[in-house]
């Protein structure tokens, strides 16, 4: 990659054309085009500097970590910490908060399920203020990707407390008047998007928040569509947990993040018991080790994680603020195209009000896998059905829409293409002009 000047604001295209030459997969053809990927809101692509960082610890340190006395192990170790500590840094928080673990979804299922051991008397005393029952609610909001929304409906079924919504206004935004009803003397734990998946729509992260402190209750944040597109500070945010996942941000698969803030951590009982999170084990009872180890039980995900600090590398050196300027200037091609196309109607935020750079939408007459399909043949990737957010599409009366997600590798002449496809869509089968 070579950046003309990042100092300056703006990515240019020929800054884009050079730094998509690090991506080995943007060069493959599918069905006989060049793969136009779209879908990097699922999962996006690994520059090479990803893919190597995992190769050369394969090649030259791999081994576990926090056990074994050889050299390797300490070379491991190591890199594996120094990959926390870059993480940490990359999201404005300390080396000891953040905590590994397999993706987005588990960072969540983490905080759920420690709360529900501390409902269920775990922790002692320095949990108690986890504990939930009877008369506690849980506010989430009818965005939520079901990653943050499950994990909460089952917590509510364990201990007893109850869940509670924020709903959506029509054009796609969390209705905060109603936020403000429903966030109340009860609410013990908020948990919400920063970005909606589906719609692109960036919530206000320091107004929840501050609901949820001004009655006491803690805050989550489900970062996984923000923390790979925007400059993120946590600290700032004033959040109490928050949860992303590498694979979306130019890492590998099988390692996400869970930040929670030190003296929450330190207060918080495990989810997953067993090997390396412990002091001192008798046959009836365990000592744990303070938080991260305390959570991070079992061999760990050490490639991964060091494949993620070498992408939270390669995000640094692009330029966070430049990569989020360059997602909203695709975000607005793509929206503004897409409602100059009969038949289509595209949810969320309309033209001109923030959104990431992301597009869902429902074909008039065709449905969403049919849509998929027929941009597949042409190469470009897309991802349809419900993007795991069924209550939202419910919302908005679809069961299933078409997204297109951008990267910093996405170029404007791909949105082009994509969009001059989508034209062709309702003609091809039969519907529409
Ligand atoms: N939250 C949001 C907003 C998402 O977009 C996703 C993934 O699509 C998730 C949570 C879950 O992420 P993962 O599947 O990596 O755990």
């Amino acid at each position: 990659m070579t950046l003309a000047d990042p100092t300056t604001r703006a990515l240019t295209t020929e800054e884009v054309d050079s730094l998509r030459r690090d991506f080995p997969i943007l060069r493959e053809r599918v069905n006989g085009h060049p793969l136009v990927y779209l879908d990097s809101g699922a999962t996006s692509q690994r520059p090479r500097a990803v893919i190597d960082a995992e190769v050369d610890f394969a090649e030259h340190h791999n081994s576990a970590v926090h056990r074994g006395a050889h050299t390797l192990a300490a070379e491991a170790t190591e890199l594996f910490e120094d990959a926390r500590t870059t993480v940490a840094s990359f999201v404005g928080v300390g080396h000891d908060e953040i905590v590994w673990t397999s993706n987005a979804t588990e960072a969540i299922n983490l905080v759920a399920y420690a709360m529900s051991n501390a409902s269920a008397g775990r922790g002692g005393e320095a949990a108690e203020r986890f504990r939930l029952g009877e008369g506690d609610e849980i506010v989430v909001t009818e965005m939520e990707h079901h990653a943050n929304l499950i994990p909460w409906q089952e917590l509510a079924a364990r201990t007893g407390a109850s869940l509670r919504v924020i709903p959506l206004t029509d054009a796609g935004t969390l209705d905060l008047e109603e936020a403000a009803r429903v966030i109340g003397d009860r609410t013990r734990l908020v948990c919400y998007t920063h970005v909606s998946n589906v719609l692109g729509t960036v919530n206000p992260v320091e107004k929840l928040t501050a609901l949820a402190h001004s009655v006491g209750a803690l805050a989550l944040l489900d970062a996984c569509q923000s923390a790979p597109h925007r400059p993120l500070d946590l600290r700032a945010l004033d959040v109490d947990f928050a949860a992303f996942s590498g694979h979306k941000m130019l890492g590998p698969t099988g390692v996400g993040v869970l930040y929670g803030r030190a003296e929450l951590l330190d207060a918080l009982p495990p989810f997953l018991t067993g090997g390396s999170m412990i002091t001192t084990v008798t046959l009836d009872h365990a000592e744990y080790l303070p938080a991260p180890q305390r959570f991070e039980a079992g061999t760990q995900r050490v490639s991964q994680a060091i494949g993620l600090a070498a992408a939270v590398r390669y995000l640094d050196s692009v330029g966070l603020d430049r990569v989020h300027d360059w997602e909203s200037s695709l975000g607005r091609r793509l929206v503004a195209g897409l409602a100059d196309i009969p038949g289509i109607r595209v949810l969320g935020p309309a033209l001109g009000d923030e959104r990431a750079g992301l597009a869902s939408f429902d074909v008039d007459g065709v449905h969403a896998h049919d849509v998929g399909q027929y941009l597949d043949e042409l190469g470009i990737a897309v991802r349809v059905g419900h993007h795991c957010a069924q209550p939202l599409h419910r919302r908005f009366g679809v069961t299933a829409t078409t997204r297109a997600s951008t990267y910093l590798y996405t170029t404007p002449d791909e949105v082009d293409t994509f969009l001059n496809a989508v034209a062709d869509v309702r003609p091809f089968f039969g519907v529409g002009r």
